[in-house]
């Protein structure tokens, strides 16, 4: 038996493909409903993520999975629109005229980095449409240093600097221009007259995970059964031993799979890891009101949210029973910031004190539920030379034989954590093992 730590996304991709190669799969996950970061609330009509989420076009693993899983007519593919608050005013974002009007940039400015987005260096006489091919060049090149070298000092100021700010904080000067151009790739695909193209399921990502579940088959998967530990002896793993209710099990496996975050891996292994971690704080605001007239809404000021996202405004709000569905999103870099320590009604009273300010009109008594999910590694600080701190997918060498790792801190989740990302960690674990255990039947 193969045991797997883990019922996020990866951990259960990766069940579904060793079981499609003919492997016995046993998934242990500690809390008592699975998908991890991708959990779902009830609302009064589909269920809806805990922390904001959608596809983007150039995931296609993800896509192949939801059409093998009879899903591929759920998935939606939207016109996700993208405002920028600044100075007490919304500034639509998505067609050519739209930001052609955006006032706070000169048309120079516009055009460079439009370029730039667009993969081009115009810093020579001609132009270079592969310069930022190769993401590795671009490693320890910080976001500031990368952006006001290949476009202008204003476009890093006025347009980029308050979005990093909003997502990295004082970690913002560590951050990568890998990353950075990674992520501009990674997004990227837009319908020139609407906005940017992103994908949802119909009925919400649970739907992905539900039939995921139903493949890998219930009976294979315990809830609320942390494992505790991972035994090695003679440089091959044994068995892991979990927790679960009513006392704690050993079982026997012949290879494991830890498809969690590194700090968890560190526990069971003593496999150290050193990606630091963002935590985020994420709001769910269900309104009798719209609030926004986009999807998306970056906030150039120093507020206590990095965003603010209307999920009604990308899927339509009779899905959710009539109501109007906010999402209200807040990073946080280490656990000493204020808006971390806060309890969930201090953090609820500071962004409606923030979003009263910023929309005069807003009335609070349009709230029927505000519900905040909170996460301590909601995802990795890419910080210049991340690339050398991921963890390997086979770690023979640090831990010993037939263990693995899927995590949010392997090779997959780069540039940008995602469902996708944890597909792919998943697939190529099951990979790995598949090889290895065919190549030595006898075990
Ligand atoms: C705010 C936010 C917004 C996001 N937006 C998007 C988006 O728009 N699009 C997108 O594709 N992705 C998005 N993501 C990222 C996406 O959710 C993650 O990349 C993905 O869910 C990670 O899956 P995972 O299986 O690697 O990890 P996780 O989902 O963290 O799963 C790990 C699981 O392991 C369990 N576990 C931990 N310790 C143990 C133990 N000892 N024993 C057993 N089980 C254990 C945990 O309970 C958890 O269920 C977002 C994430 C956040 C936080």
């Amino acid at each position: 038996m193969i045991g797997i730590v883990g019922g996020g996304i990866a951990g259960l991709a990766a069940a579904y493909r060793l079981q499609q190669r003919g492997h016995d799969v046993r998934v242990f996950e500690a809390a008592d409903q699975l998908g991890g970061l991708a959990a779902t609330y009830e609302t009064a009509g589909d269920d809806i993520e805990q922390f904001y989420h959608h596809l983007s076009k150039s995931e296609q693993t993800i896509v192949d999975l939801a059409a093998e899983l009879g899903l591929e007519e759920r998935i939606e593919w939207r016109v996700g629109t993208n405002g920028y608050y600044v100075d007490g005013v919304v500034h639509p974002l998505d067609t050519p005229w739209e930001i052609l009007a955006y006032p706070h940039m000169s048309l120079y400015d516009k055009f460079r980095l439009g370029m730039l987005t667009q993969g081009i260096d115009v810093r020579g006489l001609v132009p270079d449409f592969d310069a930022y091919d190769d993401l590795a060049e671009y490693e320890h090149v910080t976001v500031r240093e990368f952006v006001e070298e290949h476009t202008t000092k204003s476009v890093y100021e006025n347009f980029v600097d308050p979005l990093l700010d909003g997502k990295y904080g004082d970690r913002k000067n560590d951050i990568s221009a890998a990353w950075f151009l990674g992520r501009v790739r990674f997004r990227g695909e837009r319908d020139l007259l609407r906005g940017e193209i992103l994908g949802y399921f119909d009925g919400g990502f649970g739907v992905l995970l539900d039939a995921l579940v139903d493949a890998v088959g219930r009976e294979n998967i315990t809830t609320g059964a942390p494992v505790t530990d991972l035994t090695v002896a003679d440089g091959r793993v044994q068995s892991l031993t979990v927790d679960a209710e009513g006392g704690g099990s050993v079982h026997d496996v012949d290879a494991a799979v830890v498809a969690t975050m590194p700090n968890v891996l560190e526990s069971l292994t003593g496999y150290t890891c050193e990606i630091d971690f963002q935590g985020a704080i994420c709001g769910l605001v269900t309104m009798e009101e719209s609030l926004l007239d986009t999807y998306w809404l970056n906030v150039a000021h120093d507020a206590p949210f990095g965003a603010l996202i209307e999920h009604t405004n990308f899927v339509e709000r009779e899905r959710y029973g009539g109501d109007h569905l906010l999402y209200v999103a807040s990073y946080v870099q280490d656990a000493d910031e204020e808006l971390w320590r806060m309890d969930d009604d201090e953090v609820r009273e500071t962004w409606l004190a923030e979003i009263e300010s910023m929309f005069p009109d807003f009335d609070r008594d349009s709230i029927t539920q505000f519900r905040i999910a909170r996460n301590p590694r909601a995802a990795p600080i890419y910080e210049c030379g991340y690339r050398d701190l991921v963890v390997p997918y086979h770690l023979d060498e640090g831990v010993g034989e037939d263990v693995y790792y899927a995590g949010m801190a392997s090779a997959a989740q780069y540039p940008e954590r995602s469902l996708n990302g944890g597909v792919v960690a998943g697939y190529e674990v099951a990979d790995r093992i598949d090889a290895s255990l065919k190549a030595e039947p006898e075990r």
